[in-house]
């Protein structure tokens, strides 16, 4: 099975066509939204697909924009057992709501917390050390998977103390830096991600299958065939799932 754990399916241009080919493939997608109010919608476009989940976000880069629809969020939390994208974004450009968006990460962790647990795709961009600490204070918040980790080692050892999962997209295989990352990863914590269609390769949009060369890129960092990489990431997948406790949902 061929599974990839970030996409934005909602934000293709065709997002009929990219989900329906994604279920002709037999793939299993984690269909991340950015905002409570692309849901439904977003859930909407993979009726029927057994394999495609939706998860409910609130992306840091919008939550100056779309703080109020916090209240959603919690309305809808209780129907979804995927959560992302959410997290903190301390690049730069979003340093200002810096501030604003660490009060709806807290707000967002605390609803999780008290719901039990989710499985959860985290953007931590310039922000790592902040959103681990955040992670600490909770006891129930289920799995955290941080997406496209950019963080430094010692913070990518903390993460791995804290339990995290990771999700290898092709940005992070493009650069030297990322590649050195992912050895220091436990492979039985790993899922692989395409992250489009925000992600490109070679210039071009990034669809869901590609996420087959990412599973050959990580072939060649660890020394294993396409094959082993995807028994492998199967099997972190499924354990993933019996360890969030949401086994009615597995495949
Ligand atoms: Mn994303």
């Amino acid at each position: 099975m061929i599974i990839d754990m970030h996409s934005h399916l909602d934000l293709y241009p065709n997002p009929h066509q990219i989900a329906k080919e994604c279920n002709d493939r037999g793939m299993y997608v984690l269909s991340v939204t950015t905002t409570p109010k692309a849901w439904r919608g977003t859930q909407d476009l993979v009726k029927g697909y057994k394999r495609i989940r939706t998860s409910l976000g609130l992306h840091p880069q919008l939550v100056h924009e779309r703080f109020e629809e916090i209240e959603l969020f919690d309305h809808l939390l209780p129907k979804s057992p995927y959560i992302g994208e959410i997290g903190l974004d301390g690049t730069k450009h979003y340093q200002p709501n810096f501030q604003q968006q660490l009060k709806v990460f807290r707000h967002i962790l605390k609803s999780i917390n008290s719901h039990g647990g989710r499985i959860m795709s985290l953007h931590s961009a310039g922000a790592t050390n902040v959103l681990l600490s955040e992670l600490a204070n909770h006891k129930s918040i289920g799995i955290p998977i941080l997406h496209w980790f950019s963080g430094s080692k010692v913070e990518l050892k903390k993460a791995i103390d804290r339990g995290c999962w990771f999700s290898i997209g092709p940005a992070m295989l493009a650069t030297r830096r990322g590649k050195e990352l992912i050895k220091h990863m436990p492979q039985n914590r790993l899922l692989a991600e395409t992250d489009g269609p925000f992600a490109r390769m070679k210039q071009e949009m990034v669809m869901p299958w590609d996420v087959n060369i990412v599973c050959k890129q990580l072939g060649r960092i660890w020394g294993y065939s396409l094959k082993e990489v995807v028994n492998l990431l199967d099997s972190n997948f499924s354990g993933l799932i019996s360890q969030a406790g949401i086994s009615s949902l597995s495949l």
